[in-house]
């Protein structure tokens, strides 16, 4: 549907626009409303988050929360998921936007739930952005000095560069099942004949349990004949139906070829996704969404038109550097995923029983050494 947009309303001016609330866009807005710019916060869907994958929230990405005065994310516990990360912030983001519960700075924040970015355009100065509201069908226009690319790279359709493989494909499937674990802690399986791998979470409280499968990368893959072991598997465990509908994705990396441009700065996803073996991405993207509001206050004290440029520059630059730091440590990981599918149990998938499902003991002790210490309560 085409919007029908406002030409005749006055045009809205903003410091920052945030396009996306996942992990990035909320830090990203949080920080750049408490750097006193005027925010404008938008994302395409609803304010609920909803979806299950395990996030480490790695203590890069627990500093920059710090920064924010958003405190232990994953309350006290070392792993979550991103549905709790996402809701956690998103309330945060709300309260900071709602003028009878917001902490000083108390520069204009606005936000608008199911409003998407569909527009870009270039001006000398800043970007003229076209927001359509996803309800009432309405587009309306807003200049804003810097934007802020938190799609996950659902702007790349917008002329922004568009993302490229940065490894090999690579399918999982993962579900959220309502059912309470029977296990202690990560727990799976190895197929000896297809090289898959099956693992089991228990999310917090033990109220429910998230289920991957993961194929070995570069493999040519049926997504809808893994869907339908996936299902076998979950049936022979009485996992109960999936929380949401099942989808085999490939996670392949994928990469910006360059730096985004000087007033569109690219964080998280829209500059690189993370091999989920490292499940990294959520951390990364937190990280990106302080670092380039501290990009963009640099570049607005720079009173040289040319020195606030090479602050932008220098910003995208160094986000895209860690993401290219991430992929190649995704390939790394991918590289070594023979050598650590050796420490979880056989047993062949269509015969899964719940005494064939394991813990792999030394994989666990070394996730917990890569992802760092729980801070201790102050
Ligand atoms: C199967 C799978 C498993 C994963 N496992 C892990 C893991 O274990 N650990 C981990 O840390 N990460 C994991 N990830 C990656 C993690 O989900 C992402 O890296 C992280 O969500 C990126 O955050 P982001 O803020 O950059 O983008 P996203 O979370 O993608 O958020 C982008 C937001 O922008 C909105 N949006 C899109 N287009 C527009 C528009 N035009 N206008 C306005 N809003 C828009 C979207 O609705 C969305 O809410 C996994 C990913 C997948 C697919």
């Amino acid at each position: 549907m085409t919007g029908q947009t406002n030409r005749g309303a006055p045009l809205q001016e903003v410091d920052v626009l945030v396009a996306g609330l996942g992990p990035g866009g909320c830090v990203a807005a949080l920080a750049a409303h408490a750097e006193g710019f005027s925010t404008l916060a938008v994302e395409a869907r609803g304010p609920e988050a909803t979806r299950p994958q395990l996030v480490l929230v790695r203590p890069g990405a627990r500093a920059a929360l710090q920064q924010i005065q958003v405190h232990d994310v994953t309350e006290g516990r070392r792993t979550t998921t991103l549905r709790h990360v996402e809701n956690r912030l998103r309330r945060t983001v709300e309260a900071a936007a709602n003028p009878a519960t917001a902490a000083p700075p108390r520069s204009a924040f606005d936000l608008h739930w199911h409003t998407s970015v569909v527009r870009l355009e270039p001006r000398i100065d800043g970007v003229l952005a076209t927001l359509r509201d996803e309800l009432a069908g309405t587009e309306r226009r807003v200049l804003a000095r810097h934007v802020v690319d938190a799609a996950g790279g659902r702007l790349e359709s917008l002329g922004r560069p568009a993302r490229a493989p940065a490894g090999p494909g690579h399918v999982v499937v993962i579900a959220e099942y309502a059912t309470p674990p029977w296990f202690g802690s990560l727990v799976g399986v190895r197929d000896p004949a297809t090289h898959e791998l099956y693992s089991l979470f228990p999310t917090w409280k033990r109220q429910s349990v998230i289920a991957y499968l993961d194929t070995p990368p570069r493999q040519q893959v049926d997504g809808a004949a893994l869907i339908r072991r996936f299902e076998s598997i979950a049936a022979r465990l009485e996992l109960g139906p999936p929380l949401q509908p099942l989808q085999a994705i490939d996670v392949a990396q994928l990469l910006l070829p360059r730096s985004a441009d000087d007033r569109v700065i690219a964080i998280g996803d829209a500059v690189g996704t993370v091999d989920v073996l490292l499940g990294a991405g959520a951390s990364a993207a937190i990280e990106d969404g302080i670092d380039a509001v501290r990009g963009i206050a640099a570049a607005r004290r720079d009173r040289s038109p040319r020195g606030s440029q090479s602050h932008l520059r220098a910003t995208s630059e160094r986000i895209l550097a860690r993401h290219r730091s991430w992929a190649r440590r995704g390939r790394l990981m991918l590289a070594l995923r023979p050598l650590f599918e050796r420490v979880w149990p056989r047993a062949p998938l269509t015969a899964v029983e719940r005494g064939t499902v394991g813990p792999p003991p030394l994989l666990w002790a070394a996730v917990r050494f890569v992802c760092g210490r729980r801070p201790q309560p102050s």
